[in-house]
């Protein structure tokens, strides 16, 4: 494997367990707040982002590669309100996108097919991802500013089960 791939690859496994760490810090903000089905909606997340740390591990090591484990940053917490949350969430998700994007660019430069493949369900995950921060931007604007609704909201994201990923190294 190319160095310039490798380094992408090991720095996105810290990216995805900050991902964990931020979508951890929301089910905290949450919590605190009584709104125990958005708790649980991100805390399913966080663990789906642990779930991504370990595919990019995996595959490094599968490849014979090096893995190097850096310090997570301390999550961000510079929200206010609800929706400075949902918005802070699908703000991280466009950004990693453009990581994946950009892993995805270098492995075209130099003909790393077997790693462009691997990046393909990322791809498509991150599609998925956007929509379901986007989705939930929507419903907190149509229903958060009514108590009822908001509590209803709350019911339907306590219902959101963990379920491992579909790809399996
Ligand atoms: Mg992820």
């Amino acid at each position: 494997m190319k160095e310039t791939v490798h380094q992408l690859l090991n720095s996105q496994i810290n990216k995805e367990f900050y991902s964990a760490y931020l979508y951890l810090e929301f089910s905290n903000y949450f919590k605190a707040k009584g709104l125990d089905g958005f708790a649980n909606w991100y805390m399913i997340q966080a663990q789906e982002e642990r779930d991504h740390a370990m595919l990019f591990y995996q595959y490094l090591q599968n490849e014979n590669q090096i893995v190097t484990l850096e310090a997570i940053e301390k999550p961000d917490k510079s929200f206010s309100c609800h929706m400075d949350v949902l918005k802070a969430g699908l703000a991280h998700e466009e950004y990693v996108t453009s990581l994946i994007n950009d892993i995805y660019a270098a492995a075209y430069e130099v003909k790393d097919f077997r790693t462009m493949q691997f990046l393909d369900w990322f791809v498509k995950e991150q599609g998925e991802e956007e929509t379901n921060a986007n989705d939930l931007i929507t419903k907190m604007e149509l229903f958060g500013s009514d108590p009822k609704s908001l509590y209803m909201l709350n019911q339907e994201l306590a219902a959101r089960v963990y379920s491992a990923p579909s790809l399996v190294l």
